[in-house]
């Protein structure tokens, strides 16, 4: 273990340590079921004890309300992008989208194949470097729910509130899920991939209100119906197995770390370590992001010198430190600090951040 490298990567992302050992000892035969997870029968007594803890462990860590389902799904958070209409919405229906980065644009550009989109407010103008206010929102009347990415992955804006809107509240928190405590009973619908900070890709966590399901539309697939879903224990067909066992493991760690506001507490700090190596560099370098929405989990940054830059990821990546480059559709770098990032590894980043700069001036 002494070789690996602090992985800086968006996702899928680095896993704690811990988890993969424990993995590890499980790999070719789980528990004395002479078997491993990934050979199991997703219907056998065995598999079925792993995915009912998961679940059961999940809505302990984030305090899941009763009349909420919490689905273990396929296809990714893109999926949702598509299943999200056409569960809550006929055609005719208008639905409100707040757009603050990529992945909020994503979902707008889906939703709209299946249902008038309103475009309630959009950063797009500021390049996405902010969070409209809630009162310049500009909300249709019956809207069917408000969408919103919690957390913009590619820019590195995050929401730090709750919207309060009169309609079910729809937010994708792929990259920012479990990394601090939310009230999923303010949500209609909360989902994310898992990649980030979970587990390996594979699997989507979907939670969502018991009163919303059962009005999907007639030519909705049946994979995408979340009341099918819910019905079948995800379990309509082969689910990702291996995925949600993986997710479990980090789900029972988390407990065991204190829950959520422990997490928080790391994430905020190790942060900080980086945005003060940004803030502290004299404009050497620079997060392009407005203060007040600087996510924890991915701080985007450039470099006054831009040619600098490949060689800054180039060296970095020479002392154990990877995955720096920015989302190849903005540049510049990119450290994601997810929960599995360790604060050394903040600390070392940050640290090379003052040795470059040091050494180039
Ligand atoms: N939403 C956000 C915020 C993301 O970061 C990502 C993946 N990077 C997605 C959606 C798409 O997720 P997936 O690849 O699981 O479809």
């Amino acid at each position: 273990t002494t070789d690996r490298l602090f992985n800086f990567s968006a996702g899928p992302a680095c896993l704690p340590i811990d988890v993969l050992q424990e993995a590890q000892e499980d790999l070719i035969n789980w528990k004395g079921s002479g078997m491993s997870v990934m050979e199991m029968s997703h219907r056998g007594k065995d598999f079925i004890s792993i995915a009912d803890k998961a679940e059961a462990d999940l809505r302990a860590l984030m305090g899941i309300p009763d009349n909420y389902k919490v689905l273990f799904l396929q296809g990714g958070a893109s999926t949702q992008f598509a299943s999200i209409p056409l569960n809550f919405t006929t055609a005719e229906d208008t639905v409100d989208y707040i757009q603050t980065g990529s992945w909020g644009s994503k979902a707008i550009k889906e939703a709209q194949k299946y249902v008038n989109v309103n475009v309630a407010a959009t950063d797009k103008p500021n390049n996405f470097t902010n969070i409209p206010a809630q009162s310049e929102w500009e909300l249709s009347s019956g809207a069917k729910y408000l969408h919103f990415c919690a957390n913009e992955t590619i820019q590195g804006v995050e929401f730090k509130y709750t919207p309060e809107v009169g309609v079910p509240l729809i937010a994708d928190f792929s990259s920012n899920f479990l990394s601090k405590p939310v009230d999923v009973s303010k949500y209609g619908m909360i989902y994310a991939g898992v990649q980030k900070n979970l587990g390996p890709a594979g699997c989507t966590v979907v939670i969502v209100r018991d009163d919303l399901l059962g009005n999907s539309r007639p030519e909705c697939p049946a994979m995408l119906d979340y009341a099918i879903m819910a019905e079948n224990d995800s379990m309509y067909n082969t689910p990702p197995c291996f995925s949600i066992y993986m997710c479990g493991l980090v789900l029972d760690k988390l407990l065991k770390m204190g829950g959520l506001s422990e997490v928080e507490k790391n994430n905020k700090a190790k942060a900080a370590v980086i945005y003060d190596a940004i803030s502290g560099s004299d404009g050497y370098y620079n997060c392009p992001v407005n203060d007040a929405v600087r996510s924890c989990m991915n701080i985007p940054f450039t470099m006054a010198d831009s040619d600098l830059e490949k060689e800054f990821i180039a060296t970095a990546a020479e002392n154990g430190l990877v995955q720096l480059k920015g989302h190849r559709s903005v540049g510049g770098m990119r450290a994601s600090v997810y929960n599995a990032m360790p604060m050394e590894g903040a600390e070392k980043l940050a640290k090379f951040m003052k040795e470059f700069q040091s050494n180039h001036s």
